[in-house]
């Protein structure tokens, strides 16, 4: 007979250690963090461990749950979607679901997007974005090869997307290897005009390829926010000098801003939209990079090598596509964009309450993503920033401070009693702290 393994013999060997043997996690020091928390399940805006206690879910699994875990509505159609069509190659081929997404999503997008290529998260979205505006300009026979971004941004851990992220404090071995990319500040009323002015006398060399951004809110840079305005004035300047505009909206995409995406903010339009997280409703991982009709030309051509030689082996899976159709119908439901007009009143109500405790230093919001700066000095991932996690997880609510700030992005359905228990459990940090 063969031998039972480990974890039958072992009555009840926790997952946290079963964890230990064999897995790496990301964004972790595992010899300063040795302990992961089992989860078992998740139902709407909660999760719970393996020993029972629920934890309400306040930044939507990295901002992807936008319309609870386990949504039967979107189960139920991924479901039936499994036992029609579950995977085939995209180069070639083509399916119900990803026509099907493309015509509503356009629909959805800002009205100068025409096209969609697929992939499989957030990094390769950028990525591809990346990879369009330079071959943009190299089908056009232009010398066009260095980018720009916003300090702070965020675009992920590939190396491309990794290249133009201006937080790269644990990036030191990759750095001699990034592509070329210079950075512009952030727009605030004080500095806009000297950034316009810098912008000027930078173009007139005409090397730009493209500008890559996350619209209104930088969200690693812990939520950090800036106007339309000034962003709108900074667009519209670059594409003035042929510069490409690529809007990372991997984090703001799908109702968080309070409209369908942050451009939808900002008068002047995005050439180029990344998008991932929400997309799929956090059920399964893909992306979507859009693009203009005008970028799309430039690959459009008798000449082979123009084409964009890009893929991912899952590109367009059917069942990410048709997860991501079930949470358009659900974001462009009544129920939802009334549950996103409660939350942002909400938090509003909340601010009003707390914006002026001592312990606070500044607060923002935009939509339904509300962010507090705590008065402490603390280090991004230190040792008080860890306690006070600690203090979220043990009142049963999950918020994941990025240094001295703490943020809520939650489900788009939760409810106003689970909102007031992470409001409390915020302010009861502020008067131990
Ligand atoms: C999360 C995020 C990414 C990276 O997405 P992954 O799926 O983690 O690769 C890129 N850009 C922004 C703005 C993000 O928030």
């Amino acid at each position: 007979m063969k031998k039972a393994n480990a974890s039958e013999t072992l009555v009840r060997e926790s997952l946290s250690l079963r964890d230990k043997k064999h897995l790496w996690h990301p964004l972790t020091q595992h010899k300063l963090h040795p302990d992961m928390l089992g989860i078992a399940k998740a139902k709407g805006v909660v999760l719970y461990d393996e020993d029972g206690k629920e934890y309400i879910d306040g930044i939507a699994s990295w901002y992807t749950s936008a319309y609870g875990h386990c949504n039967t509505y979107i189960t139920d159609r991924v479901y039936a979607q499994m036992q029609k069509l579950d995977q085939v190659v995209f180069s070639g081929f083509t399916h119900e679901p990803a026509v099907k997404l493309s015509e509503e999503l356009i629909k959805l997008l800002p009205e100068n997007q025409e096209k969609l290529f697929f992939s499989d998260n957030g990094s390769t979205a950028t990525e591809i974005g990346i990879k369009m505006a330079l071959q943009f300009h190299f089908n056009q026979g232009r010398k066009r090869k260095t980018l720009l971004a916003f300090e702070e941004g965020f675009h992920g851990d590939t190396f491309g997307a990794m290249s133009v992220s201006g937080l790269s404090v644990y990036n030191g071995p990759f750095e001699e290897f990034f592509i070329d990319v210079e950075r512009i500040a952030v727009p605030t009323d004080e500095n806009i005009e000297s950034i316009l002015l810098q912008l000027e006398a930078r173009l007139q060399q005409n090397d730009i390829a493209g500008f890559i951004y996350e619209p209104l809110v930088q969200g690693a840079a812990a939520m950090k926010m800036h106007k339309a305005e000034n962003l709108d004035r900074i667009l519209v300047l670059l594409k003035k000098h042929g510069v490409l505009t690529i809007a990372d909206e991997v984090m703001t995409g799908f109702g968080k801003t309070g409209k369908a995406f942050a451009s939808d903010h900002i008068a002047s339009k995005p050439d180029i939209i990344c998008m991932s997280k929400a997309l799929t409703a956090g059920l399964v991982p893909m992306a979507i990079t859009s693009c203009t009709l005008e970028v799309y030309n430039a690959f459009y051509s008798d000449d082979l090598a123009k084409g964009l030689f890009h893929g991912h082996t899952y590109t367009a899976n059917p069942l990410a596509c048709t997860a991501a159709l079930a949470g358009l119908d659900l974001l462009r439901s009544q129920e939802i964009q009334d549950s996103i007009k409660r939350i942002i009143a909400s938090h509003q109500g909340f601010d009003l309450k707390i914006k002026n405790h001592p312990k606070v230093a500044r607060t923002r919001q935009c939509g339904i993503i509300y962010a507090l700066d705590l008065n402490v000095k603390m280090e991004r991932y230190g040792n008080l920033r860890d306690q006070i996690f600690r203090h979220f997880m043990n009142n049963g609510v999950f918020l994941r401070p990025l240094g001295s700030t703490v943020y809520i992005s939650a489900p788009y359905v939760i409810t106003d009693a689970q909102l007031q228990k992470i409001y409390a459990t915020i302010e009861d940090l502020l008067n131990r702290i």
